[in-house]
């Protein structure tokens, strides 16, 4: 499943809010349930372990591992069945500071279906499946050669697979006696280009199953000119060969080539990655310095441009951490009213400028989220940009990390 900007966005704040959950003893319980699994095989296992966590030594670790698995399976009477991706389930008594823990629950369901039932109970939660959702599925087909040896294998996010490894019966330079120099070369020719051929249906067989759009590309090493005489002869099927990405020198041809040809690519790669955030940045950048250009940055303006239905394309920062708060009076006979955008470190709301009460908060929304919402209000494009290159740290420190291309200017520039 492909992931809108924001939705990978707030899983991401997700899975870094459970990271930052602590227990004090391994009384955190994490709860993969496959959709296919049946509630009731789960709550006797709960039961099981409920009676087993009566062993514990620690009587507070045993209160709360106790203690979770009884919400657990509260939670569990609520669920008759998993849903389509199953859920998964966190409890435990977090550390929240000063020798205190506050009973901690989270129920989702995932992005991707749930694949292997897990129960685990750790002084951290288990994330790493949640986390492998996250990771980026595109795959690099990578082909490593030279004129004896061949290595075809796969790049999925950070994974290196080999796949298949070929020798091949090219004789050597050297002739032995007896033949003719110029026979013995046609014929070493000959089983070159045999070789290449071999090497190339190999590829096919194995990339080509591959889902269309998450093979990215292929990248190819080796000497030269071996590299290049297999790029330019099109040994691989010709919806493959449009995917080459790139022939790089390696030195190996086995396995380890493969990992070597991978960290040629590195720059290549992080440039792929990266490039829908890079070009819609420069966009940004050139209508910025462009006489009348169509950038707006600053949460006011921005915000302001929004609601005349004028943004075009919205950038947020990955890293903007800010709420949008509804604040109120205290005060049950007092209207007083307003939204705020808030940051980890602001001070409590002050009283009511209109009758002196406290005021509250009563409502709060991370702020991508927020903006998200107008945004798709107006028919607006959010893209939401990381911090890992120049231009998108620069939106974040020199533009507050809020920033749009409009569609056409209005007076909030
Ligand atoms: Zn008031």
């Amino acid at each position: 499943m492909e992931f809108t900007a924001q939705e990978k966005y707030e899983f991401k704040r997700l899975l870094e809010d459970l990271r930052s959950k602590s227990g004090r003893g391994t009384e955190l319980i994490s709860l993969y349930i496959p959709p296919d699994k049946q509630i009731s095989d789960v709550t006797a296992q709960l039961r099981d372990e409920h009676g087993q966590a009566s062993n514990i030594k620690s009587k507070l670790t045993r209160t709360n591992v106790q203690s979770a698995l009884e919400s657990v399976m509260a939670r569990l009477r609520l669920i008759p069945r998993p849903p389509p991706n199953g859920v998964v389930i966190f409890v435990g008594a977090v550390d929240v500071g000063s020798n205190k823990t506050d009973m901690y629950s989270k129920v989702l369901e995932p992005p991707e279906p749930i694949v292997t039932y897990r129960y685990h109970c750790d002084s951290s939660f288990l994330l790493t499946p949640l986390e492998d959702m996250l990771a980026d599925k595109k795959t690099f087909g990578l082909i490593v050669l030279d004129r004896r040896e061949a290595t075809i294998g796969t790049l999925k996010g950070k994974q290196v697979e080999a796949i298949k490894h070929l020798t091949s019966s090219v004789p050597g330079k050297q002739r032995k006696g007896g033949q003719s120099s110029r026979r013995f070369q046609q014929l070493r020719l000959i089983a070159i280009h045999d070789f290449y051929k071999r090497i190339g249906d190999s590829a096919t067989e194995a990339f080509l199953p591959i889902d269309r759009d998450d093979l990215e590309g292929i990248l190819i090493g080796g000497p030269s000119p071996t590299k290049e005489e297999f790029v330019n002869g099109s040994f691989l099927h010709h919806e493959l060969q449009q995917k080459i990405l790139e022939a790089l020198d390696v030195t190996y041809t086995d396995e380890s080539g493969l990992y070597e040809l991978v960290e040629a690519a590195q720059d290549r790669l992080l440039d792929l990655e990266l490039t829908q955030e890079k070009l819609v940045m420069r966009r940004f950048m050139k209508e910025l310095v462009s006489d009348k250009g169509l950038a707006s940055y600053g949460e006011k303006e921005v915000r302001q441009n929004l609601t005349m239905g004028a943004v075009d394309t919205l950038l947020l920062s990955e890293d903007l951490r800010k709420t949008r708060a509804t604040i109120r009076c205290t005060n049950a006979s007092c209207d007083y009213a307003k939204d705020e955008t808030r940051s980890p470190n602001s001070p409590p709301p002050e009283n009511c400028p209109k009758c002196g009460s406290q005021l509250e908060i009563t409502g709060e929304v991370d702020i991508i989220a927020d903006l998200s919402r107008m945004a798709d209000e107006s028919g607006s494009e959010v893209k939401i940009i990381s911090t890992d290159f120049e231009e998108g740290a620069q939106l974040y420190r020199a533009f507050g990390g809020i920033a749009a291309i409009l569609r056409f200017r209005t007076s909030s520039v």
